[in-house]
């Protein structure tokens, strides 16, 4: 990262239609490990990236051309952020909306504020989905104890209750196993907006990452098969054959999502499937996904190109996969007992190591991720538990 001064960008190359090409500068906001890859996706097209945040030495800080700081409440540092740039993105859905709102009057922002505005509240989302006719999880909108206690008598027992802003990982929801628990349930994720959800009894959770340029064109990656542990991802596959008759229905269903919501960016749109093959559309991420870190080593365009090559203007890349893979979420627990055993795990020729940058681990928090390559998706998915289990071994 350096700290040279800002210049301004030419108002000739702010156009919103014509093609960002190297050498143009994107701004980002959000500065985790998303933001780290983008910029890494970036730089490697010969793209400049900044950054707006006020963290120091993020995982995006460490490899962003320049680190712009400010706090998002701030709209003249926004403003000056956005002056300098020539589009916009972000790296994680809640980035207040009247800071993306002031940056779109100043410079085109990818996927736009109305995208953000939809995806970032649950209630919003699953009404969005619901009026373009898709099948997501039943819900009831809940802003006070007696909505949630009439909510859980129509939806029934077990119901998940989640705050509608903020939560991701699991954080901000409660189960609800019988009507007597909804009052300790809204009392503990102390939230003035939220939704409660029917729980489904699901199979697996699969997802579909979209990417949708300004002209209109899509390319999907997926379905991935996706397994959580304690409600943060844990281990995603591709292809899983047990996921191939599924598979042209959840792409169809993300492709209508990403065209409606008129998203020129990434989305990923994750799914429960139930043992009928129902398919059920979970959650929207209007971003790169967890779920698909695979496509860095396993496809010849990965989610983080896409993402530059689609707020850029510039053409989709090819979402051909090259081979089988699978991906495991390095956790901070990995580091209970001091430093991973690196050496060993990267003796193995098929695995890929990424790390994040970050500097403490705690336990939860996704310090990197190892990808396997194999013959099959099955074989993969043993290879990379098996390599992640090698990585606490002395
Ligand atoms: P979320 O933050 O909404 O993606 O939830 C995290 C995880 O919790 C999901 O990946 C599921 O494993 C579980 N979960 C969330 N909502 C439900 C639901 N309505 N029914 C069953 N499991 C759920």
């Amino acid at each position: 990262m350096t700290t040279m001064q800002l210049d301004a960008v030419s108002s000739t190359t702010r156009s919103s239609s014509s093609p960002l090409l190297p050498g143009a500068t994107i701004g980002i906001f959000g500065s985790g490990q998303l933001g780290r890859m983008f910029t890494q996706a970036a730089q490697r097209m010969g793209y400049r990236v900044h950054l707006f945040s006020t963290d120091q030495a993020s995982p995006t800080g460490q490899v962003a051309d320049l680190q712009y700081s400010g706090a998002y409440e701030d709209l003249d540092a926004v403003a000056d952020f956005a002056r300098k740039v020539e589009v916009i993105t972000f790296e994680f859905e809640n980035v207040p909306l009247a800071a993306v709102d002031r940056a779109q009057q100043l410079v085109p922002v990818r996927p736009s504020p109305t995208v953000l505005k939809t995806v970032q509240h649950r209630v919003r989302e699953k009404r969005f989905l619901q009026q373009i006719g898709i099948t997501c999880t039943p819900f009831r909108a809940v802003s006070s104890e007696s909505d949630l206690q009439e909510a859980v008598s129509e939806l029934g027992c077990p119901a998940v209750l989640k705050t509608a802003e903020e939560g991701y990982d699991g954080k901000g929801q409660v189960r609800i196993d019988k009507a007597e628990d909804a009052v300790s349930a809204w009392k503990s994720i102390g939230s003035a907006e939220a939704i409660l959800e029917g729980f489904i009894d699901f199979s697996c959770e699969l997802s579909i990452l979209a990417a949708r340029g300004t002209d209109g064109a899509i390319a999907t990656y997926g379905p991935i098969g996706n397994q959580h542990d304690q409600h943060i991802l844990d281990v995603s596959t591709v292809p899983l054959p047990a996921l191939a008759k599924v598979g042209p229905k959840a792409i169809e269903i993300a492709r209508q999502i990403v065209t409606q919501l008129d998203v020129v960016g990434i989305i990923c749109v994750e799914f429960f499937l139930t043992k009928d093959d129902q398919l059920f559309v979970n959650e929207i991420a209007p971003r790169p996904h967890n779920s698909g870190h695979l496509t860095i080593d396993a496809f010849v365009t990965s989610q983080f190109e896409q993402q530059v090559r689609t707020v850029c203007g510039m053409p989709l890349g090819t979402t051909v996969q090259t081979g089988p893979a699978a991906m495991a979420n390095l956790l901070g627990d990995l580091w209970c007992d001091g430093e991973p055993n690196w050496q060993r795990v990267l003796q193995i020729p098929e695995i890929k190591l990424h790390l994040y940058g970050k500097e403490s681990a705690r336990p939860g928090r996704k310090m990197g991720h190892l990808t396997a390559l194999a013959d099959t998706a099955e074989e993969a998915e043993r290879m990379v538990r098996q390599a992640r289990e090698i990585l606490t071994t002395r």
